[in-house]
């Protein structure tokens, strides 16, 4: 290795990797080091006090793993919650800023999610260690050297990085790299590409380099953690039957429970058959050994799910309580929610298709033009050069909607009369079945289209809560994002997530029996095939997108797909409310109640901001 002279930065950072490969390797391995050095303090962990990694005795291997001593330059950790995965990065770093020095990089999706950590997780461990507290000077606010974002310390550094700034990933060269929570992470960042690839390309001169990915996986088409642990020698954490001895991995399908008696979560021994109750745990982890499926490959990868989260933690109860709640709910969030984070596994919506002739056979006869069950109305209105096609849902508990009134306004909606007659459409009021009338709460206008025109109709219209709202894709995101501040037309700009929101109204729509999520559809003239065919015109699929894989919703051509955008709008106008159900049931009044001034109530404020009552 011949340091370029031409270039002293460049020969300096060879030279730092060429001092680094002398080093011999230090004694200690990361467990042996938090087991001596790190304290655990009351605000960052339920048990305060020295780190045991005993505790959590998988992940003993895994630090191994990641420490000089193994060979290993990439460890790849996929698993639910509550199984120590941030722990083992923190005792990275702690290792690395006291014992093992060398330039290192750790990132999360956002810069202010690194902050977070920096400030609330890092900050406190090494305040609560002396030994680290000796090595790395107190961040003050004008000190260079030491920031949120920065750590020095004797022999290295540690950069705090946001997958979401390609500036703050291609800093330095890195021996050492973390990627927390990278199925979060952006696939494409300021124009600069993969921020995984980005950051990995720092290491590449070190030959002892260490990257640690780790995860918990979440939609299967876009995941990375699933491809990185796949690509790896897969191991398992097999643990031994308190019975009979035979060593076995902990999955969903050994947890049985009588229903509804969550409290009978046990494990059931697939070699004799017997139950393990979960007190049994402790002395099954500390017995138990990893297991690789693919030995001999040169990328370690662990898998762990949150079953086998020590007592204390998440338990089989826990598990179980929270398929129950699934089961009752059948809301995909919440299936999602337990693949991801129990069972450590990621969750695919492709394929999903509702049939069209199932819904139009289902519409009922209300009997009342707002059925009893709603408390709160939205519309959605699709703007089309020619027309605005409209939506109003009536919402009930867990979501239970009530397709309640769809319309076509025709006329050229670069002028203004079609515009006067959604005005005064979305001022209407409906008869809800205890009698009153009831307005329409909340509007979301999809302005991805004639921006302009529905930006001038919805800036007056602010404190009736009709906004406009502009689609965006993406997985994995919350429906709505939430603007700061106006944008420069002067109103407030929703963005609305339609992958997560088209996926929603397919999971409810394949809900049968009514409850929560179940989609009620009148009998009506407007809700005919035309409106359930466009309701289920489109399609999930797996396409290539600048040659990678990626989930998007096809709309097959030909097709018409109002109905299913109405339907997204009003999903999105509820979200920018956020109602609370609850308090409006409790009441016993639908929110946007129009009453007689006597009969009215005096308790207000359902929502953050109250109109009527
Ligand atoms: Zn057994």
């Amino acid at each position: 290795m011949v340091p370029n002279l031409k270039n002293p930065k460049r020969a300096n950072e060879l030279v730092t990797v060429f001092i680094q490969a002398l080093r011999p390797p230090p004694r200690l391995t990361i467990d042996e080091w938090a087991d001596r050095y790190r304290i655990l303090t009351p605000e960052a962990s339920s048990e305060p006090g020295p780190w045991r990694t005993s505790r959590f005795p998988f992940t003993r291997e895994i630090m191994r793993e990641l420490s000089p001593q193994s060979p290993a330059t990439e460890v790849v950790l996929m698993g639910g919650s509550q199984v120590a995965k941030s722990e083992i990065a923190l005792n990275l770093q702690g290792y690395t800023i006291h014992y093992s020095p060398a330039p290192m990089l750790y990132a999360q999706k956002t810069i202010d999610a690194v902050k977070r950590y920096s400030k609330q997780r890092l900050a406190k461990m090494i305040e609560a260690c002396p030994a680290l507290r000796r090595k790395v000077k107190r961040a003050k606010s004008r000190d260079s050297e030491n920031t949120q974002l920065v750590k020095n310390f004797p022999g290295g550094i540690l950069i705090l990085g946001g997958a979401n700034s390609a500036a703050s990933l291609r800093s330095m060269p890195m021996e050492r790299l973390m990627l927390d929570e990278i199925d979060s992470f952006e696939t494409d960042i300021d124009e600069e590409g993969d921020p995984v690839e980005l950051a990995v390309r720092r290491t590449a001169n070190f030959s002892r380099r260490k990257i640690y990915k780790v995860s918990t996986p979440a939609v299967k088409e876009t995941s990375r953690i699933e491809p990185a642990f796949e690509s790896g020698d897969q191991r398992y954490y097999l643990v031994p039957c308190p019975h009979c001895g035979f060593f076995q991995k902990v999955t969903w399908q050994h947890i049985k429970w009588e229903r509804g008696q969550q409290g009978t979560a046990r494990m059931v021994c697939e070699a004799c058959k017997a139950d393990i109750p979960e007190r049994f745990k402790t002395q099954m982890l500390e017995a138990g050994k990893w297991v690789a499926t693919h030995p001999g490959r040169k990328i370690v990868s662990f898998h762990l799910n949150a079953l086998y989260s020590p007592l204390g933690f998440f338990s089989w109860v826990d598990a179980v309580s929270l398929w129950e709640k699934y089961l009752q709910r059948r809301d995909a969030s919440l299936l999602k929610v337990f693949l991801n984070t129990v069972l450590g596994e990621t969750w695919s919506a492709a394929g999903k298709t509702v049939d069209y002739t199932g819904l139009e056979a289902r519409r009922e006869t209300y009997a009342a033009p707002v059925p009893e069950g709603v408390l709160i109305l939205t519309a959605g209105v699709d703007v089309q050069d020619d027309r605005l096609e409209m939506e109003v849902v009536g919402w009930g508990e867990h979501e239970q909607s009530w397709s309640i009134d769809y319309a076509v306004l025709w006329g050229d909606t670069e002028g203004t009369e079609v515009w006067a007659d959604l005005d005064e459409y979305l001022a209407m009021t409906y008869k809800h079945e205890k009698g009153y009338a009831l307005r329409i709460a909340g509007t979301a206008i999809d302005s991805g289209f004639r921006a302009r025109k529905v930006y001038n109709f919805c800036a007056p219209r602010e404190f009736r809560r009709i906004f406009p709202v502009k689609g965006q894709d993406g997985f994995g995101k919350a429906l709505i994002d939430r603007p700061l501040r106006r944008n420069k037309e002067g109103v407030w700009l929703f963005m609305a997530n339609v992958d997560e929101i088209k996926a929603k109204i397919y999971s409810q729509l394949s809900i049968v029996e009514p409850g929560p999520g179940y989609c009620h559809f009148p009998k009506g003239i407007m809700y005919d095939q035309r409106y359930f065919q466009g309701l289920t015109s489109e399609k999930l699929v797996d396409k290539l997108v600048n040659g990678k894989k990626r989930l998007v919703w096809e709309l097959p051509s030909g097709k018409r797909n109002e109905p299913l955008d109405c339907r997204g709008l009003s999903i999105s106008a509820l979200n920018i409310l956020n109602p609370r159900f609850e308090a409006i049931k409790n009441r016993g009044l639908a929110y946007g109640a129009v009453m007689p001034r006597e009969a009215r109530p005096k308790k207000r404020g359902v929502l953050s901001k109250g109109v009527e009552v």
